[in-house]
């Protein structure tokens, strides 16, 4: 049995917290299943949403300083805080922002997880405009709630549960995933010829399976970054090359097995050079989110000025890849055909990557700070919703302007070390 992903509650004294446990719990009634080695400065219950289990800390009162008593309670929410997958941050918006919050902020800056600000004794719509002070404390978007009333409780659990790691991705990679790559590339560009030379490289055990779409086979093979899965590799096994091959179908089955794909190895033949049918394969591979690892192969038949030539095409040509990786095969000989292993699994980390949403928050703050949006628009709170390709969502006051989007995009995609894997941006305006 896994460990529950625990929530802590954490605040000055009076602010709600033990309402706010009370209310999730689904008890009015003070908690009745206390777990031994709580004290009373420390309850904490199992809880449930949608579904998804979670144990739920209240760590007592907070308060700097003061009394032996009130430092062993802050001890205890420090202690607390350290064992938590999600930290939430009470504060009593009817009061504002007390210097003790601020100091709290301070400590709670420090800890790994995410934190939730709650505005809570916002009882009514009416009292959501006390909220707009909360922001000075740099935690992001406050989560008006009314702990009393239940008011704003199903949003906060639904971000609460957000933030825990994503089971069905877990259950997966326990198990060990198995990722799908796709070779594509116009007939006669090699990928037969470096699917072989993959394979023999890495002596690997290989097997066959039916293929996700009819007629097709994929091939399992064990190589030194993990079961990787070649997706439809009917024609490309040496001994039966079926050679029906025309530009269209090649393009056809290309881009079926693109939809399967977790990366893409767009394979090119360098003595023709980046030609349309490359370009429109590129795009169509990054348009389905696909990460893409590019090949110029046939390297071996190239004078060091065509060398030249094709480097500034691939610049020219592919600019509409931000940071795409560029390998120099001869599939033939084999030459430079090892470095793909290695590039495949990069592209994947960033491709499978989950950011904590303080960092995603901070990184769109800071990047508003070196450049406003325009016209007052601005991003209040962001978060990493989906993996396989990075998917982020922002939270906006108004509608933000496509240029600027892309402004964001690349300081994400900078920062966390997407590498030219696709992200895609969301945005949703909150109300103010
Ligand atoms: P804690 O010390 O942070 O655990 O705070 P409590 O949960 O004990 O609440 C302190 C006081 O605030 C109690 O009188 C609660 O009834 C009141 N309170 C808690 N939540 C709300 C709320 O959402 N609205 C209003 N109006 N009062 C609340
Ligand atoms: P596919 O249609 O993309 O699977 O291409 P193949 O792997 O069948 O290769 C087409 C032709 O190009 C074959 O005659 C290969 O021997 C040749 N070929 C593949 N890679 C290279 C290479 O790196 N250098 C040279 N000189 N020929 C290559």
């Amino acid at each position: 049995m896994s460990e529950l992903p625990t929530v802590v509650i954490v605040g000055r004294p009076n602010v709600g917290k033990s309402t706010l446990l009370n209310r999730i719990y689904g008890k009015r009634e003070a908690i009745v299943e206390e777990r031994p080695g709580v004290t009373r400065d420390r309850k904490q219950v199992d809880a449930e949403w949608q579904g998804i289990k979670f144990r739920l800390v209240d760590t007592g009162g907070w308060l700097a300083g003061g009394s032996a008593l009130d430092k062993k309670v802050s001890k205890q929410s420090e202690k607390a805080m350290t064992e938590a997958d999600v930290i939430l941050f009470v504060v009593d918006a009817t009061v504002g922002v007390t210097d003790e919050d601020s100091q709290m902020v301070r400590k709670i800056r420090s800890a790994e997880a995410p934190v939730i600000l709650v505005a809570n004794k916002v009882d009514a719509e009416a009292h959501e405009n006390s909220i707009w002070d909360l922001y000075s404390l740099g935690l992001g978007d406050p989560y008006p709630s009314s702990a009393m009333h239940g008011r704003g409780v199903g949003d906060l659990l639904d971000e609460i549960t957000s933030h825990f790691p994503n089971q069905a991705f877990e259950e997966e990679s326990e198990e060990e995933r198995i990722f799908s790559i796709a070779i594509a590339g116009r007939p006669n560009v090699g990928k037969s010829t470096l699917f072989n030379q993959l394979i023999g490289e890495e002596r690997s055990v290989v097997h066959d399976m039916a293929g996700t779409t009819r007629d097709t086979v994929d091939t399992i093979v064990t190589t030194r970054i993990g079961d990787v899965k070649f997706l439809d590799t009917a024609g490309m096994r040496r001994t039966s090359r079926i050679d029906e091959d025309t530009e269209y179908y090649s393009m056809l089955r290309a881009l079926k097995s693109i939809d399967g794909a977790d990366v893409a190895l767009l394979v090119i033949d360098s003595t023709e050079g980046v030609t349309n049918q490359d370009q429109r394969l590129a795009e169509r591979i990054d348009a389905a989110g696909c990460p893409i690892v590019v090949v110029l192969n046939k390297m071996d038949l190239l004078s060091t000025e065509e060398k030249e030539i094709l480097n500034h095409q691939v610049e020219r040509k592919l600019n509409f890849l931000p940071d795409v990786p560029v390998h120099r095969t001869s599939a033939v000989s084999g030459k430079g055909v090892d470095k793909l292993l290695p590039s495949l699994s990069f592209a994947l980390d960033a491709y499978t990557t989950r950011i904590p949403t303080r960092k995603v928050t901070d990184i769109i703050r800071r990047a508003q700070q070196a450049q406003p949006a325009p016209a007052g628009a601005r991003v209040m709170y962001a978060t990493q919703g989906a993996t396989d390709p990075p998917t982020f969502t922002l939270f906006s006051n108004r509608s933000i302007p496509d240029h600027y989007l892309r402004y964001l995009e690349r300081e994400l995609r900078e920062k966390c070390d997407l590498g030219s894997t696709p992200v895609k941006l969301r945005v949703r305006r909150r109300n103010e």
